[in-house]
């Protein structure tokens, strides 16, 4: 089955029992067991419930992964990744990175004895000269949040697997439409679900997938059972219905981000644009041999801190708010929203500053969007 089909009918898609083509919400906690010894292969739902195993199945299926763990929120998925390592392992991460990765890794993992840095993995040799004898895994954003920076993720792979280290892929701001690490050599992936794959800003969710690798899935099935983070029927039954349209929303969020990327770039407040589809991207050549899209995000800088900060309570259409992925078109200022507790010095580093303003794009007319953000961004 090609992608588009696949995503339309899931991996089952309809219930063998009753013919229902809308996949049931099994919203049950437990499950009768016919005698002694005897299951249906479902016991509990923490452990497996049918609705969240249709997703997961679905999901691991598009991410042409071996299994996948669909978990409450993206952060409960990478608290449990964080997890298949120990005291004295080192991780090596993209400098560029969600904030609340950045914030579990140094506030809560780091206690372990676990420790992590930071690096430019767009510029494959200083990942190279950032193995030590130690690392075990390499955690990549790509494109990166907020910056838009991409990893080579096929070169990074040699890399990590010649250090016996696993490549770790945050693929959310691409969805497997447009970006399957996995395909390029990478041994983890980690959604935050609650973005492009849910897509309407109504469920928080992670998904986790991972090749056919069997310690690093015995080990995640241990700590998934154990732990419990995983995902409600009905949010998986969301999650299963938002997938159907997933192709129609990110190529149609992708059109207009192409026509918005260019069109900021025209507009005399702003005055740099991010966006891994215009050409003058500096790696708009790895990105057409690691992808099959650009994405519906991008982020731009205006002239001062002032116009960003007004333009935030100006808008009428476009929503300023956090999160991205869905079909409304939302504003967000990384400096004290994504990215507020992100060290100082990092965020120097990589750019992020208070004239900088990142859009998820979504699914309107691109004449409203363009209305909307003309009348925000002005002097
Ligand atoms: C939102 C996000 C996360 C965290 O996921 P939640 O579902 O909010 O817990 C992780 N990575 C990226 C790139 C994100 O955008």
């Amino acid at each position: 089955m090609r992608d588009i089909t696949l995503q339309v009918r899931g991996s089952k898609g309809y219930d063998p029992v009753t013919g229902a083509i809308s996949f049931p919400i099994y919203q049950s906690a437990t499950f009768r067991h016919p005698a002694l010894h005897q299951s249906t292969g479902y016991d509990y739902s923490r452990v497996k419930n049918p609705t969240r195993e249709e997703l997961e199945n679905s999901v691991a299926a598009l991410e042409r992964g071996s299994r996948c763990w669909a978990f409450s929120s993206g952060m409960a998925g990478i608290g449990a990744l964080l997890k298949l390592f120990r005291t004295g392992d080192h991780i090596l991460l993209s400098e560029d990175l969600y904030g609340g990765t950045v914030r579990i890794c140094n506030a809560i993992y780091s206690k372990f004895g676990i420790s992590f840095e930071y690096v430019d993995t767009s510029d494959i040799e200083v990942v190279k000269a950032s193995i030590k004898n130690n690392t075990k895994a390499i955690f990549v954003e790509t494109p990166s949040n907020p910056m838009m920076l991409v990893s080579d993720i096929a070169a990074i792979s040699e890399l990590a697997h010649a250090h016996q280290a696993l490549l770790i892929v945050d693929n959310t701001f691409l969805s497997p439409h447009f970006q399957k690490p996995l395909t390029l050599g990478a041994d983890i992936v980690i959604h935050s679900g609650t973005k492009y794959l849910c897509g309407h800003n109504d469920v928080v969710a992670g998904l986790v997938i991972v090749k056919d690798i069997p310690p690093v899935i015995d080990e995640l099935d241990l700590i998934y059972k154990s732990e419990g983070a995983s995902l409600g029927p009905f949010d998986s039954w969301l999650m299963l219905r938002s997938i159907k349209t997933l192709a129609l929303r990110v190529e149609r969020q992708e059109q207009n981000a192409l026509l918005l990327a260019s069109w900021l770039k025209t507009l005399s407040t702003v005055t740099d644009v991010y966006y891994v589809g215009l050409k003058d991207h500096p790696s708009y050549e790895l990105t057409l041999k690691q992808t099959t899209g650009f994405g519906g995000m991008i982020s731009f800088k205006v002239k001062s801190a002032k116009i960003a900060a007004e333009a935030l309570g100006k808008l009428k259409l476009v929503y300023f708010a956090e999160s991205l992925g869905g079909v409304e078109t939302l504003l967000t200022y990384p400096i004290e929203q994504t990215h507020a507790e992100a060290p100082k010095e990092l965020l120097a580093r990589v750019g992020v500053d208070d004239r900088l303003l990142r859009l998820s794009v979504g699914i309107e007319d691109v004449e409203d969007l363009k209305e909307d953000l003309e009348q925000a961004l002005a002097e």
